[in-house]
């Protein structure tokens, strides 16, 4: 595998950043991962849209201009032979002397890979659905940002998968669902209606959340932008999680109790299909 570190192309094994990285001592930076499908990046612009939102949010300069940006994607998906899988992109304020100050004159660090992901598998998820847990939120207030400080998610994803489930929901003092800890939250009710939790509201905006609205539209679904409670989840017709990870997937279980009859739910597996078509597609 090879990663694109810094302007350089380098074998993953030996790809490296610095210690004194701020991305290292102070999660001081934000990533993205994008969909590659059927040998297309999906959804590009809207990820390099939202990395430009996060590097202002922090005031992290492009470490590249974006056109460059893009082509060096291109060019990872390429030399790691990726027709379907993963890209990652991190970006950090860089490296320098240990000071909780942004350094005067660093250049961003930046950190590219892709890797195969076996569509198969993901397909054989979907038909199976997952299981999530519930956990109180308990991030900062600024999770819009898509920053690598992911302690909190790495914690709520340790123990859903020790529970034997795949996702944990965040879930505020209210008892409302905010977002998985690697994804977006959605129901379908009783009547049909798709549900999901404003993206203005202590959630990240989600690239697959925003183009199965657009999916949605197209298929003519009614969608009500609003919170839901974790009792209103389990007694749904249908729930399910979305990240360019996992695209819409099927829930089954929350805490351990089904969701409607704990089948994947139609709806969930008719925006898993169309999908593909509607997104933004360019050539990898
Ligand atoms: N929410 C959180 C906290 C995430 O980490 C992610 C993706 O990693 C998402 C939502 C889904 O975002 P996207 O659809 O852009 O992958």
């Amino acid at each position: 595998r090879i990663a694109y570190v810094n302007g350089r192309y380098v074998a993953h094994a030996e790809a490296s950043v610095h210690i004194e990285d701020r991305g290292y001592q102070f999660a001081d930076g934000v990533y993205e991962v994008c969909e590659v499908a059927r040998g297309y990046i999906v959804d590009m612009k809207r990820h390099l849209d939202r990395l430009d939102r996060s590097l202002r949010e922090l005031s992290i300069a492009w470490p590249m201009n974006r056109a460059a940006m893009e082509i060096v994607i291109v060019e990872v998906i390429r030399r790691n032979r990726v027709k379907n899988g993963l890209v990652y992109l991190q970006v950090t304020r860089g490296v320098a002397s240990r000071d909780f100050l942004f350094p005067a004159d660093t250049r961003p660090s930046v950190v590219i890979t892709a890797k195969k992901v076996d569509p198969a598998a993901l397909a054989k998820r979907a038909e199976n659905g997952i299981k999530v847990i519930t956990v109180p939120e308990n991030r900062w207030d600024r999770v819009d940002i898509k920053s690598v400080g992911l302690l909190p998610n790495v914690l709520a994803k340790q123990k859903a998968n020790e529970a034997g489930a795949h996702e944990a929901w965040f879930v505020d003092a209210d008892g409302t669902v905010k977002e998985g800890g690697s994804s977006n939250a959605w129901i379908v009710t009783g009547d049909g209606a798709l549900v999901t939790r404003p993206a203005e509201h202590g959630i990240l905006r989600g690239i697959t959340r925003t183009t199965l609205l657009d999916v949605a539209a197209k298929l003519g679904l009614r969608v009500e932008e609003r919170g839901f409670t974790v009792a209103e989840a389990k007694a749904a017709r249908e729930a399910f999680i979305s990240s360019a990870t996992t695209l819409a997937m099927p829930v089954v279980a929350i805490d351990g109790d089904p969701v409607a009859n704990g089948h994947p739910g139609s709806v969930a597996l008719s925006l898993r299909q169309a999908f593909f078509d509607i997104a933004e597609k360019r050539p990898a």
